[in-house]
């Protein structure tokens, strides 16, 4: 069974100007068709054919470097599209507010660690906030495609939010400023979905 590239909610134009619409369609039309491609072509005929794509990473070869990268790429890409919104956006708020807040000790102290992290991840690479069993939430990050369900990642629990910093995500509008895509990248997110996620994960 083929994984196909999930349709976006929204027009690439959509969340301009914090994320271009030319970066968006080269984004999800190219790269995250990309990843796709070659995941399939990487599972076909083999045992993981029939599988979601959380238990390929969960119980993920990581020597599978196909898979690693390709697996990866398809996953964390479904997740980043749906971790924004250009309306209905909701705010921070709830039992993942209240969990934030037990971590980080307000939100703007997460929006900080997260920023952190996205900013000091070497090269290529994600961010994430995670759950944990019990509703604790952490942020950390994962270079390449790597996320925090793979096996042996130091980042733990189920992704929730991830943020996408490869240069391929943010340079024709940022180039090198790193931190205003950071920064726009908070004007968008869909807090409505990641406290689904959050509900559902802990
Ligand atoms: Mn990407």
């Amino acid at each position: 069974m083929a994984f196909e590239l999930p349709k976006l909610k929204y027009d690439y134009d959509a969340l301009e100007p914090h994320i271009d619409a030319r970066t968006m369609e080269i984004h999800h039309s190219k790269h995250h068709n990309g990843y796709t491609t070659k995941l399939n072509a990487a599972i076909e005929g083999t045992d993981l054919d029939e599988k979601s794509i959380e238990d390929i990473l969960i119980n993920l070869d990581m020597s599978n470097s196909a898979v690693r990268n390709n697996g990866g790429g398809f996953y964390n890409h479904s997740l980043f599209w749906e971790a924004m919104n250009p309306e209905d956006r909701g705010y921070l708020s709830g039992e993942l507010k209240d969990a934030v807040e037990a971590e980080f000790g307000s939100k703007d102290a997460f929006i900080e660690a997260f920023s952190k992290a996205a900013t000091t991840q070497f090269g290529s690479g994600w961010a994430w906030l995670c759950v944990h069993k019990g509703g604790k939430v952490e942020v950390c990050s994962t270079p390449n495609q790597d996320n925090p369900l793979m096996p042996g990642v130091s980042c733990g629990g189920a992704p929730i939010l991830g943020l996408d910093v490869w240069e391929h995500a943010y340079y024709l509008n940022y180039q090198n400023r790193r931190p205003d895509y950071i920064a726009a990248f908070f004007k968008v997110i869909n807090w409505n979905e990641i406290e689904r996620r959050y509900a559902e994960a802990k």
